[in-house]
């Protein structure tokens, strides 16, 4: 990004693919009821917990779509989903202790758990399983000592859905060694193809043992708001709140009276923007697929491609500033861990204009290899 920024310094032009934000505007009747909420001074403190009618709106909808039943005191809503990963994983995990997670992930799982004095056991994802576990390796680095297992469905940073049998695997393993699970589950509801999502906590004794991270940053794009909420059992929320209130207190007022419009108003916009999505996931697909020494999954979910660029005999990090000199920001998929070695992260979160633009940079930038 740094060196991105450089060169648009310079005046050149380049096409953004590498930041994992939506770049839609979020709905228009949340954004009115947050400014309503700042006119008539919802402005003040509130419980570090969240806003009743929030909690209670999110037990009810998060629940319905989980096909799980939430008491409105298991759910604490946050500036963001981050914080309620971070403070469960400080909650849970004490020095020593063991923390999977996938591989290639999201950067801040092994930042927490390390932060928590956790040792940090990536586990694998495969591109032959749609980059879900691997689960041969999980086998080998689950044990006794095994104190969380994180996972991420669909996956930032391959787009990939986890199928049920591989939850179920990883649930039964959960129960065994007696651990909890963090299922970072904000891209929930941007899937394609009909694909439907199974929380892991709806599976048979894993509620007890679940924590769900969701919130407002993708579904409703409303990154910028800082609203996020986990849903955990209650003796753990207990304990989470207390790091809450030290930490941050509580989430912006305004911001969680624009999160309940957001989750009780019409939903036609989050629809637009997963078809919107959609539409650019295959574009980018096909395009990338025509390019030489290019292999590119179809993901079912969130707003990632991971091409596989082995074929092209470079590293991600020499494609990805080959890429940069052709005026394309992407980033290489060993920012996600060393499983990301071989691959790219595109994110599609641009017009289908600019990204048409960026193939026709990167074929060329490719063809310039041989
Ligand atoms: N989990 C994943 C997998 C993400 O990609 C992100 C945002 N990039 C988050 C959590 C954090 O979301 P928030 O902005 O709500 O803190």
């Amino acid at each position: 990004m740094a060196r991105s920024q450089e060169l648009e310094a310079k005046g050149r032009d380049i096409i953004h693919l590498e930041v994992g934000e939506p770049d839609f505007n979020c709905p228009p009747n949340a954004s009115l009821a947050g400014i309503r909420a700042i006119a008539s001074g919802q402005t003040r403190y509130l419980p570090p917990a969240g806003l009743t009618a929030l909690r209670e709106v999110v037990a009810d909808v998060a629940g319905r779509r989980r096909g799980i039943s939430i008491n409105p005191k298991q759910v604490l809503i946050s500036p963001g989903a981050k914080p309620t990963m971070l403070f469960s994983t400080l909650a849970l995990v004490e020095p020593g202790d063991e923390v999977i997670y996938p591989d290639p992930g999201f950067p801040t799982y092994e930042a927490m758990l390390r932060l928590a004095g956790g040792i940090p056991r990536p586990v694998p994802l495969l591109e032959s399983n749609s980059f879900s576990f691997d689960l041969e390796a999980f086998d080998r680095l689950v044990n006794e000592r095994t104190r969380l297992i994180i996972v991420n469905s669909p996956n930032n940073p391959t787009g990939g859905v986890m199928p049920l049998d591989d939850l179920r695997h990883v649930a039964e393993a959960a129960q065994h060694y007696g651990c909890w699970v963090l299922s970072d589950e904000i891209y929930n509801q941007i899937v394609f193809d009909g694909v439907r999502i199974t929380s892991i906590a709806a599976l048979p004794g894993m509620a007890e043992r679940t924590v769900i991270s969701d919130g407002f940053s993708k579904t409703y794009a409303m990154h910028g708001w800082r609203l996020g909420y986990g849903i955990m059992p209650e003796p753990l929320a207990e304990r989470v709140n207390l790091l809450f209130t030290h930490a941050f207190g509580c989430t912006a007022h305004a911001s969680q009276i624009a999160a309940v419009e957001a989750m009780t108003g019409p939903q036609d916009h989050v629809g637009m923007m997963v078809a919107q999505y959609q539409r650019r996931r295959d574009i980018i697909v096909d395009g990338l697929n025509k390019l030489t020494g290019v292999q590119c999954l179809k993901p079912q979910g969130a707003f990632y491609v991971f091409p596989n660029i082995q074929k092209t005999g470079k590293s991600s990090t020499q494609i990805a500033n080959l890429m940069l000199d052709h005026g394309v920001a992407l980033l290489p998929g060993n920012a996600f861990g060393k499983h990301g070695e071989g691959y790219l992260r595109l994110s599609y979160t641009n017009s289908i204009q600019n990204i048409q633009r960026a193939l026709e940079r990167m074929d060329r930038a490719l063809s310039s290899l041989s």
